[in-house]
């Protein structure tokens, strides 16, 4: 019976599909309500028409049932700061070389490899913050994934991403060429305001800022940054997105860019690898997610401390400064900067586990990559969730992550809009 059910949904699946017709009845031993950290299982979560019903101790009759006997099962997850059509970004030739040598229509095939990748390793839903001069492209992938063209975990896109002219690469070539640019430059409050009129028009779901760079040790011990907008055209462009609903996500690494960042009122501070205590404070008062990011920072730390040896101390900046925003309760949403590293050499649920180790506890790390992610993506009871009406996005492992949180890297079943992707039949 379950074998046959299994076999049902992957052949939707590989249909294409929108969504399966029948009523599915997912039956597993643990079965985590996240938002409400609370295990109702052994239960079924009833999912019809690409949306949840309901969790019950039954299925209901004629249910097609997809046993994950011994199984945790849990709502999808979201990693909240990605970049698609980036495939590794250790050193600055890696990432010259993608913009330089390949084509965009070559970076978008290799974006819907990442993608694939994401979804098989229970990613769900991704907010992709900044394409890396890849226009609109980003806009294409998270139309081919709802159409069911291609394979892949629902988008929020960002486009271009917003940096002042010289604040990002491609930089360091002579000047007798015209390179292109990584980023959308704007300089000057009404011309970022048209920038973020010009990406939102073109489909942008989110605003993404660079607020700093250029990360330094001043001689009192601190470590700051170079602050790229001032504060006129940030507040512009923040201002310009709210004002159509779109939130700003701010890379900012240090309290000079925090600074800057908050005060604009920004929705989300990107990495913030050195926390103090007067940002973790307004930040905690606003509820201004955190996305932190340390999958990519220990793995840049190496390669780019070759040449500057502030990204070695930025990771151990990082962990304390987690620390400290965990203890201050601002709201963290995982997020991984997945294609900082290559998408086929790690895989992103890391990040799951670097957060115990620094003091979440497993409820809270399974919570910070579905039901809080989903709040920071406008997008509560929605996603992240099982609550009724919620999207059919599960993944179910045979470990409990409870108990050992990498199991997270370890799915056997992933299920999106109700069609199964993944499963344990199909191994
Ligand atoms: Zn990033």
């Amino acid at each position: 019976m379950a074998q046959l059910a299994l076999g049902l949904a992957l052949a939707w699946s590989m249909a294409g599909a929108a969504a399966p017709p029948t009523v599915m009845a997912v039956k597993a031993t643990h079965v985590l309500d996240v938002a409400a950290e609370k295990d109702r299982g052994p239960a079924y979560v009833i999912v019809e028409g690409g949306t949840i019903r309901e969790v019950s101790t039954t299925a209901p009759p004629g249910a097609t049932v997809i046993d994950l006997s011994g199984y945790t099962l849990m709502p999808g997850f979201i990693d909240a700061h990605t970049h698609v059509l980036l495939q590794g970004d250790a050193t600055a030739a890696e990432y010259d070389e993608q913009l330089l040598k390949e084509s965009l229509p070559y970076r978008a095939l290799r974006a819907t490899g990442a993608m694939r990748i994401a979804l098989r390793h229970g990613f769900t839903t991704l907010r992709d913050i900044g394409n890396e001069g890849a226009g609109f492209a980003d806009v294409d992938l998270k139309k081919a994934v709802a159409a069911g063209v291609i394979e892949g975990p629902r988008l929020f896109v960002a486009t271009k991403a917003l940096a002042p002219t010289g604040a990002y690469p491609l930089l360091g070539f002579s000047w007798e060429l015209a390179m292109p640019h990584g980023v959308e430059t704007c300089d000057g409050a009404e011309a970022c305001r048209r920038a973020v009129r010009d990406q939102i028009s073109r489909g942008a779901d989110w605003i993404k800022v660079y607020a700093d760079r250029g990360y330094y040790r001043q001689p009192d011990g601190q470590i700051r940054s170079l602050p790229n907008f001032t504060q006129e055209e940030l507040t512009a462009i923040v201002d310009q997105a709210h004002r159509t609903r779109r939130k700003v996500a701010a890379h900012s690494i240090t309290p000079t860019g925090h600074a800057i960042a908050l005060a604009a009122g920004v929705d989300s501070i990107e990495h913030g690898d050195v926390l103090d205590d007067a940002t973790v404070k307004r930040m905690a008062e606003r509820k201004v997610f955190l996305c932190p990011t340390l999958t990519v920072t220990d793995y840049v730390a190496a390669p780019r401390s070759t040449t500057n040896p502030i990204w070695n101390e930025l990771a151990q900046a990082a962990r304390a400064s987690f620390k400290r925003a965990l203890a201050a309760g601002v709201p963290i949403a995982l997020g991984t900067d997945a294609g900082g590293f290559p998408w086929d050499q790690l895989n992103q649920a890391e990040e799951f586990r670097r957060y115990v180790a620094l003091g979440m506890t497993p409820w809270q790390a399974l919570r910070s990559g579905t039901a809080s992610a989903a709040v920071l993506l406008g997008q509560e009871g929605v996603l992240g969730t099982l609550a009724k009406g919620a999207r059919a996005d599960l993944v179910a492992m045979r470990e409990d992550p409870l108990q050992d949180i990498t199991a997270t890297e370890r799915v056997g079943f992933v299920m999106k809009d109700g069609v199964v992707v993944v499963s344990p039949a199909a191994r």
